[in-house]
C-alpha cells in the first residue's frame, strides 16, 4: 500500500513514528519557512508542517501544491503546539521529509468544506467532488451501514436473498414504465420493474418461503423531493404467515436498525386503521410527531344560519395550540396560503380563545359566544388556542385540513427531525375509483387479497371492500407498505375482472403468474420499504437525493453524466426505431 496510515488514524500514541499518509490538499497556509497543509482523505484530516527554510525540494513542492492536488507526504507524527481538540488527529502533526504529488487538481468549483459556496446545478454537474464533503459522504457511510444490517437481521431470520431480472414485462403498479427496445425482437420492448411484485410472488409458488431483495425499482412519475425515477426498495415477501407476522417482524427490523445505526430503542408501534387516519389527519400517512388531531363539528355547527356551513358535507377543524394570540395578519397569510391552487381551500374559519378567557370567532354575526363555549368544548381547547377550520366536500376538506395541520405544526416547531413517530396504517381500502378513468383501479396493486368478510361486497359496493395492506409511516412519510396477495386463480380472476380487464386481457399479461398459482401456491404476503426513504429520515433530510450516490434533479436528468441523450441513428436503426420528435 502507498500509505501506512488513513488521514483519520494517528494521534498522541504514534509520536515519534515515521509514517507515509495519502490524500486530498483541504487548506495550505505558508508562513514564511513554513507551510502547514491539511490533507484530508474519507477517514479524517491531518495537519503537516513543511519546513520550506531548510529544504529547498520541499519548497518547491510545496510552491506548486493547490487545493484538491493529491499528495503523498513521509514524516515524523510529532506533538502539536497549537492543539485542535475538535478532530481526532488535532492533537498531533506531521513533520514532512518527504513530499510527492501524486496528481495535480484544477481549481475546483466549490468549496469542498462542509458549508460549500457551490449551487445545488453546480454540485450535481460536479457530484464526484461534491461526494468528497464530509455531509454527503457520510449519508453513504449511513447508507451501507443500515444495508449491512438490513441483511444482517433478515439472513438471521433465515431470508433468502434472490436478484430478479430487470429487463421485464410491464407490473401495473399504478405508474408509467420505463422501456427498452428490444433489438432481437424487432417492435417488442421490455419493462423495467416498478418493483419485482409478480417475481416474488412467484418465488413463494417455488417455495422460497423467505425471500428478500434491496433493489432498484423504476418508475417514470413526475419527479418531488422524495421521488427518483430510480430508486431502492428492501423487498420481502414470505409464505404461510398472517398479517400480524409480517408487522412483527418488519416492525423488528425497523427497530432493530434504529438501535443498531442510531442507538435508539423505539417502542411497540402504534396501529391505526386507514379510516381512522383519514378521519382524525385527512392523510393515510400521518405525522403523529404531534397530536393536533381533527375534530368534526357537523353536530355543533350547522343550523344556525350560516350558510358556509350549513351547505358543507363536513365543517372540520384542529387547535392551533397557544396561538391565540396570532395577529390578524398571520391569520389572513395562513388563510392565503391555504387558499393557494396548489390546496385550494375556499376560506378559513377561526375562533380565538383568548387568554382573558372571552372567545371571538371570525363568524360572530352567527355563533353568540355560548356557542362558541360548545366549539371550544369539541376541541378541548384552552385559553391562549387558536380554533381554524374548513368546511366543504369530504375527502377535499379533508386533504386541505391534512396540509393546513402540516403547516401549523411545522410553525410550531412540533416537527422535530430528532423525534421519530413510527405508525401503521391497517385496512386500506381495495380499491379506489378513478375519475379520469372512470374504473376502479387497485389501490395497493392487483394482488393484494381482500379481506376474506368483505369478498361479497365486490358487486354490490366494492368501494368499501377492504384489504389486508398495510403501510409504515414514520414521521408523515409512508416508508413502506405491503399486503397478503391473493393466491387463487379464481379470485385473481375475479379481481382483474373488477378492474376492468377482460379475461383475455387478463390472461395476456398476467397468465403466467395465474397459471402458477395452479400449481401449489402457498399462501403468502409481504412488503417493500422504500431504502431511500428510510436512510433520509435517518439522516434528517428532507430530500431522498443526498442519500443517493449520482441522483437525477427534477427534470429525471443526471447532468453530470448529461443523460437522457439521443443515440446515433445506427442504432435506432439496429432496433428499427424511427424518432418523430426531435429532443427539446
Ligand atoms: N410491490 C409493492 C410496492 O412496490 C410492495 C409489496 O406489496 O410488497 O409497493
Amino acid at each position: 500500500m502507498l500509505r501506512t496510515h488513513t488521514c483519520g488514524q494517528l494521534n498522541i500514541s504514534n509520536l515519534g513514528e515515521t509514517v507515509t499518509l495519502c490524500g486530498w490538499v483541504q487548506k495550505s497556509r505558508d508562513l514564511g519557512g513554513t507551510t502547514f497543509i491539511d490533507v484530508r482523505d474519507r477517514y479524517g484530516l491531518t495537519q503537516l508542517v513543511l519546513n520550506t527554510d531548510t529544504d529547498a525540494d520541499l519548497r518547491e513542492a510545496g510552491k506548486q501544491l493547490g487545493r484538491e492536488f493529491v499528495i503523498k507526504v513521509t514524516g515524523k507524527v510529532l506533538e502539536r503546539s497549537n492543539k485542535n481538540t475538535k478532530i481526532p488527529t488535532g492533537e498531533i502533526e506531521i513533520a514532512v521529509t518527504e513530499l510527492e504529488i501524486l496528481n495535480a487538481s484544477k481549481i475546483p468549483p466549490f468549496l469542498i468544506e462542509d458549508e460549500t459556496d457551490g449551487g445545488e446545478e453546480l454540485r450535481a454537474k460536479y457530484r464526484y467532488l461534491d461526494l468528497r464533503r464530509n455531509p454527503i459522504r457520510n449519508n453513504l457511510v449511513l447508507r451501507h451501514k443500515m444495508a449491512q444490517e438490513i441483511r444482517k437481521y433478515l439472513d438471521g431470520l433465515d431470508f433468502i436473498e434472490v436478484e430478479t431480472p430487470v429487463l421485464i414485462k410491464s407490473t401495473p403498479e399504478g405508474a408509467r414504465d420505463f422501456v427498452v427496445p428490444s433489438r432481437m425482437n424487432p417492435g417488442e420492448f421490455y419493462a423495467l420493474p416498478q418493483s419485482p411484485q409478480t417475481f416474488k410472488q412467484l418465488l413463494m409458488v417455488s417455495g422460497f418461503d423467505r425471500y428478500f431483495q434491496i433493489v432498484k425499482c423504476f418508475r417514470d412519475e413526475d419527479l418531488r423531493a422524495d421521488r427518483q425515477p430510480e430508486f431502492t426498495q428492501i423487498d420481502c415477501e414470505m409464505s404461510f404467515i398472517t398479517q400480524e407476522d409480517i408487522l412483527n417482524i418488519f416492525e423488528g427490523l425497523t427497530r432493530h436498525l434504529f438501535s443498531a445505526v442510531k442507538g435508539l430503542e423505539l417502542g411497540n408501534f402504534p396501529r391505526m386503521q386507514y379510516a381512522d387516519a383519514m378521519r382524525l389527519y385527512g392523510s393515510d400517512k400521518p405525522d403523529t410527531r404531534f397530536a393536533m388531531q381533527f375534530v368534526e363539528l357537523n353536530d355543533v355547527v350547522k343550523g344556525k344560519g350560516f350558510s358556509i356551513f350549513d351547505n358543507a358535507e363536513l365543517v372540520v377543524g384542529i387547535n392551533a395550540k397557544g396561538c391565540a394570540g396570532y395577529t390578524r395578519k398571520q391569520i389572513d397569510e395562513l388563510t392565503e396560503w391555504i387558499k393557494r391552487p396548489q390546496i385550494g381551500a375556499t376560506g378559513l374559519i377561526y375562533c380565538r380563545y383568548n387568554e382573558d378567557g372571552t372567545l371571538k370567532s371570525s363568524v360572530d354575526k352567527f355563533y353568540s359566544e355560548d356557542e362558541l363555549t360548545n366549539w371550544a368544548a369539541a376541541f378541548e381547547a384552552e385559553q391562549g388556542d387558536l380554533i381554524l377550520i374548513l368546511a366543504g366536500e369530504t375527502d377535499k376538506v379533508r386533504k386541505q385540513l391534512n396540509e393546513l395541520r402540516l403547516e401549523v405544526g411545522g410553525r410550531l416547531g412540533l416537527r422535530d427531525k430528532n423525534k421519530f413517530a413510527p405508525l401503521w396504517v391497517l385496512d386500506f381500502p381495495l380499491l379506489e375509483w378513478d375519475e379520469e378513468t372512470e374504473r376502479y383501479h387497485a389501490m395497493h396493486h392487483p394482488f393484494t387479497s381482500p379481506k376474506p368478510e368483505d369478498i361479497a361486497l365486490l358487486d354490490t359496493d366494492p368501494k368499501n371492500v377492504r384489504a389486508n395492506a398495510y403501510d409504515l409511516v414514520i414521521n408523515g412519510t409512508e416508508i413502506g407498505g405491503g399486503s397478503i396477495r391473493i393466491h387463487d386463480r379464481a379470485l385473481q380472476s375475479l379481481m382483474f375482472k373488477h378492474l376492468g380487464f377482460s379475461p383475455e386481457e387478463a390472461q395476456k399479461q398476467f397468465g403466467f403468474l395465474m397459471d402458477a398459482f395452479e400449481y401449489g401456491a402457498p399462501p403468502h404476503g409481504g412488503i417493500a420499504f422504500g431504502f431511500d426513504r428510510l436512510t433520509s429520515i435517518f439522516a434528517g433530510l428532507d430530500s431522498i437525493r443526498d442519500v443517493i450516490a449520482f441522483p437525477k434533479n427534477n427534470s429525471g436528468r443526471d447532468v453530470m453524466i448529461d443523460s437522457p441523450s439521443t443515440i446515433a441513428d445506427t442504432q435506432l436503426n439496429e432496433l428499427k426505431i424511427k424518432t418523430t420528435v426531435s429532443p427539446a
